[in-house]
């Protein structure tokens, strides 16, 4: 067993990260500066082109097809008919991207918001963000 672990382990020390450190530019020195003080671990911090952050969501420009929520793995999406308009639960989400890439208007866009853990899961629905923003990822 040892003799097929070192060589493996030897190959893997040489080898390249394949994940992203956490985008933490702005952490203070200690992780007790950090707690007292949690508004320098906010945005903005430099994320990827193609990062998948917390979903926008353009209320005006969806048409209430419900595509979303038929692609939704995660049942992050709930639909409201009265208003024929959706809400995101962003807390079930897995940053899939389904549902941007097959609503045929282009309301739901991944941002590269990634602060977003919260103690209250209602701070997670996203009901409307209007318009896509500039940190925008399509
Ligand atoms: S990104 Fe994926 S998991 Fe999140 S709401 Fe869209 S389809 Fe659901
Ligand atoms: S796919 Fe787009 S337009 Fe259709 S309900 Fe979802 S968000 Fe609205």
């Amino acid at each position: 067993m040892i003799t097929r672990m070192v060589p493996r382990l030897l190959k893997h020390i040489c080898l390249r990260f394949v994940t992203n450190l956490f985008p933490a530019p702005h952490m203070p020195p200690s992780l007790t500066d950090a707690l007292a003080e949690p508004a320098a671990l906010t945005p903005p911090v430099p994320v990827g082109q193609r990062f998948r952050g917390r979903l926008n969501y353009d209320r005006a420009k969806c048409i209430g097809c419900r595509l979303c929520l038929r692609v939704c793995p995660a049942n992050a999406t709930d639909y409201i008919p009265e208003e024929k308009k959706i809400l995101i639960h962003n807390d079930r989400c897995c940053f899939c991207a389904q549902c941007t890439e097959i609503c045929p208007v282009k309301c739901l866009t991944m941002s590269g918001d990634c602060m977003i853990s919260s103690y209250a899961r209602k701070e997670s629905v996203v009901t409307d963000t209007g318009p896509v923003q500039t940190d925008v990822k399509a």
